[in-house]
């Protein structure tokens, strides 16, 4: 079987479990990055969310990239991280006073906003401030992004973005806002898109906004796609890489700016989903009645997704070389849903193996939780080891 490549003898003095980041291949997909983005009108704010490890931030940072936070804290993170505050953009459907002003006492590039109610409010705070935000409204553009229910978010009666037949009435509430400056939309239509063609549904229907906004005489500089891209978590050692390439020259393609407009992206998993992966020891192997389990002292608290959206991961045991066996590989924690994956085939696994979670650098460490009062885990990183 392949396997990823990593260091085992020093992964067999350390407590476990913990995140282990190949920091060449987030350098290599921050590239892939720049390289597509590069002399366009091409702007990519990374999303936060995804995974806030510090020393993951300053990596990202260290390329120029902007930043898309979620949460003031997430605004507070990038910045002591070193995202410059003229590429950080702000969304999220329940920001708070605090939050806001975090923002503007940061001058933030963009509040992405999610309802009038938000804006009215945004415009308040700015105008005791003194200040003017720049806002762009996130539309929902009732797409279907054919993933699951949980990441899908660009469907009409989805509790983001406002529905276009409110756009009147929002254009009359920022001409009476004076503190708050319309400079552009903004759509995210859910995440752990494969299939490409959801994006280009996306393009048609910002053409059909943008002509509606000409129509007005309003001007929008920015154009912010959102993220959503996604990777391949079936085959991590052949697929290391979300498709770049295809992914910008579908916008290029598809999306004609115009004159003095920019397109914004925010893109979070396919960012640092391929480089990370939880390693973990196995404690018992338990024979059922039809079937073997392996549990592992990882859990849910550590890697959520499958228990939270059946989310796929490839698993590895990264010390053993014996036949494949198959076992439902599951994790300590007192919840039927705290299983990594079910009749998978590993090399036979003994107690003290090493069990390597692939494909788990995206919303894993960022959503583990202390539950069971539980440690969380450690961060390890491959130039530093
Ligand atoms: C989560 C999120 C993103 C990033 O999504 P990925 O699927 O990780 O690329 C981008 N924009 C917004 C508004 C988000 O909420």
């Amino acid at each position: 079987m392949i396997k990823g490549n990593f260091p085992v003898e020093k992964f067999k003095q350390l407590y476990t479990p913990f995140y282990y980041y190949d920091i060449a291949l987030l350098r290599a997909t921050l590239e892939a990055i720049k390289k597509e983005t590069a002399n366009k009108p091409f702007h990519v704010h990374y999303a936060v969310k995804a995974n806030a490890n510090p020393r993951i931030l300053k990596e990202i940072a260290s390329y120029g990239f902007g930043a898309d936070c979620v949460s003031g804290n997430e605004i507070l993170a990038a910045l002591e991280c070193g995202f410059s505050p003229d590429k950080i953009v702000f969304a999220g459907v329940g920001k708070s006073d605090r939050e806001m002003q975090i923002g503007l006492d940061n001058d933030i590039l963009c509040f992405n906003v999610e309802s009038i109610p938000e804006l009215e409010v945004l415009n308040t705070l700015a105008a005791a401030k003194g200040k003017t935000a720049r806002a762009a409204f996130r539309i929902n553009p009732n797409i279907d992004a054919h993933t699951h229910k949980y990441i899908t978010t660009g469907l009409t009666e989805n509790k983001f973005g406002v529905n276009e037949q409110d756009l009147p009435r929002i254009i009359e509430v920022v001409n009476a806002s004076s503190n708050v400056q319309l400079t552009g939309i903004h759509f995210h239509i859910g995440s752990q898109i494969t299939d490409l063609k959801s994006f280009e549904d996306l393009c048609i229907k910002i053409k059909e906004l943008q002509e509606w906004f000409n129509a007005q005489g309003i001007k929008l500089p920015v154009i912010n796609v959102g993220g959503g891209l996604g990777i391949n978590y079936q085959h991590p050692n052949h697929i290391p890489m979300a498709d770049f390439e295809s992914y910008f020259r579908l916008f290029e393609k598809n999306l004609p700016l115009q004159e003095r407009q920019a397109l914004h992206f925010e893109l979070g998993r396919s960012v640092v989903a391929p480089c990370g992966s939880l390693i973990s020891r196995a404690l018992f192997v338990k024979e059922g009645i039809q079937k073997k389990f392996l549990v592992i002292d990882a859990g849910m608290t550590d890697l959520i997704r499958p228990a939270l959206y059946q989310a796929f991961h490839h698993i590895e045991n990264i010390t053993s070389d014996k036949e494949p066996t198959p076992y439902d590989v599951v994790g300590p924690i007192c919840e039927s849903s705290d299983v990594f994956a079910e009749q998978i085939v590993l090399n036979k696994s003994v107690r003290g193996d090493l069990i390597a979670i692939r494909s788990a650098g995206a919303y894993g460490e960022a959503m583990a939780s202390r539950y069971n009062c539980r440690n969380l885990p450690l961060s390890y990183f491959s130039d530093r080891f």
